[in-house]
């Protein structure tokens, strides 16, 4: 007997058969004396739904209130499948995140798991019940309603296997596992049979959004067993993310591509080039809770430089008001945003025993005449960011040049 984490994305419970569906998944597994705890998203587009909802009330809608509003489309979907459940003789139980209580901190729309009280899902567990977890949503310590960021069931859903030191984690979505790339971008990506936790880890925080990347650091943390597979076929092992590099496997250099149309550049002209005024513009704007993520400085000349760093899309508009103020303050010239940008990445443990990597990505990248404005890396990644219409030809061409449609 194993105890069986599993998390069903929005598609997978699109609609009333399909819960229908992932109750019978679920009786299959219960059949074969498991445990199982279930971790369902909203109804696919019902989040979607909800925020335009809340935007037409107030176009920055209240971060409370919006959590309130968001987290209602799990609360359907945990009560549709415990019925769907009891419907074929199991017993189920559903759970709100306040109800189990999944505690978070106070970040409204990105809270962070910060505590699980698994006692009601144990003794359910232990009466035979079938525990079906709201995911997405949690409860801060003053009873607040909280929200976990875009794609936050699978958080839920690892971090309660995590609590639960559940033997698998399995994580039901619309693809059969984690692919070279979007297969909707290049439909010649090959799904990986395993990816090492590292490269997980950067393809999520890189913007594959197969996982949502609390879910993997959460995974790696507490070393949480965790497989991506299809809600939509009977048979098939997915995609493990393993802890280990397997020695006797041929390692493919890069394992996979990842994009993210989410991000914006601001670059700051002619700043005084003295010592704190990185700390003077990136200070406020982490005091406004807003990450920065790629940054740059170029080598100054006549004692001024400039200065570019990219944020994500939704903080855009707050992030230039505060870095237009303080350029005033410290005396630099100008500052220019933009959002048609969009930060293509190859990533691979294979990066750290091969050189010319980087060669290879910007010739392909050149021969396309694509021009690159920004570059980062790290031993396992490559990030670019180019002009968002290249995007897709970007990641096309990457996953040409460095064979990725052809098995490894
Ligand atoms: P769910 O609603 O089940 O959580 P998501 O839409 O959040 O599903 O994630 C699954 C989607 O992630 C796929 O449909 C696919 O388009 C996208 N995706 C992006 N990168 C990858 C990748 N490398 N491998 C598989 N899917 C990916
Ligand atoms: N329903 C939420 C969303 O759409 C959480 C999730 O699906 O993981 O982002
Ligand atoms: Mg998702």
């Amino acid at each position: 007997m194993a105890l069986i984490v599993q998390k069903y994305g929005g598609t997978s419970v699109g609609s009333v058969d399909r819960i229908r569906n992932v109750a019978q998944r679920v009786a299959k597994y219960k059949a074969q004396g498991h445990q199982v705890v279930v971790v369902v998203s909203a109804m696919s587009g019902e989040t979607n739904r909800l925020i335009a909802l809340a935007r037409e009330m107030q176009p920055q809608p209240d971060p409370r209130e919006l959590d309130v509003m968001v987290s209602t489309g799990e609360q359907v979907t945990i009560a549709l499948l415990a019925m769907a459940l009891k419907d074929l003789g199991l017993k189920a139980r559903s759970y709100t995140g306040w109800q189990v209580p999944i505690v978070t901190d106070d970040a409204y729309t990105k809270a962070r798991i910060e505590d699980i009280n698994d006692e009601k899902i144990r003794a359910d567990l232990d009466s035979g019940h079938v525990v079906v977890v709201a995911g997405f949503q949690g409860v801060d310590g003053d009873n607040n309603i909280t929200t976990l960021g875009r794609g936050g069931s699978d958080t839920t859903g690892v971090a309660l296997a995590a609590a639960l030191k559940a033997d698998e984690c399995q994580i039901y979505t619309d693809v059969d596992g984690v692919y070279t790339t979007d297969p909707r971008i290049v439909p010649e990506a090959r799904r990986l049979k395993t990816i090492t936790f590292e490269e997980m880890l950067e393809m999520a925080s890189l913007g594959s959004k197969v996982l949502q990347i609390r879910s993997v650091e959460f995974a790696g943390k507490y070393k949480v067993k965790l497989r991506v597979l299809s809600s939509f076929e009977e048979e098939g092992d997915g995609t493990l993310i393993t802890f280990e590099e397997d020695d006797n496997m041929e390692q493919a250099i890069i394992s996979g591509i990842a994009f993210n149309r989410d991000e914006a550049k601001i670059t700051i002209i002619g700043v005084p080039d003295k010592p704190g005024i990185a700390y003077q513009i990136l200070g406020p704007v982490a005091d406004a809770n807003i990450d920065v993520d790629m940054i740059v400085q170029n080598v100054g000349h006549e004692n001024t430089t400039d200065f570019t760093f990219t944020v994500h899309r939704n903080d855009f508009s707050k992030a230039m008001d505060i870095v237009k103020k303080i350029a005033n303050e410290i005396g630099a010239r100008e500052v220019k945003g933009d959002d048609k940008i969009a930060k293509v990445s190859i990533v691979g443990v294979g990066m750290r025993s091969h050189v010319g990597i980087a060669r290879n990505m910007f010739e392909a990248l050149s021969k396309e005449g694509i021009n690159i404005q920004m570059i980062s890396t790290s031993e396992i990644k490559i990030s670019v960011v180019v002009e968002d219409k290249y995007m897709e030809l970007a990641v096309r061409i990457l996953h040409q040049a460095f064979n990725l449609d052809k098995a490894a």
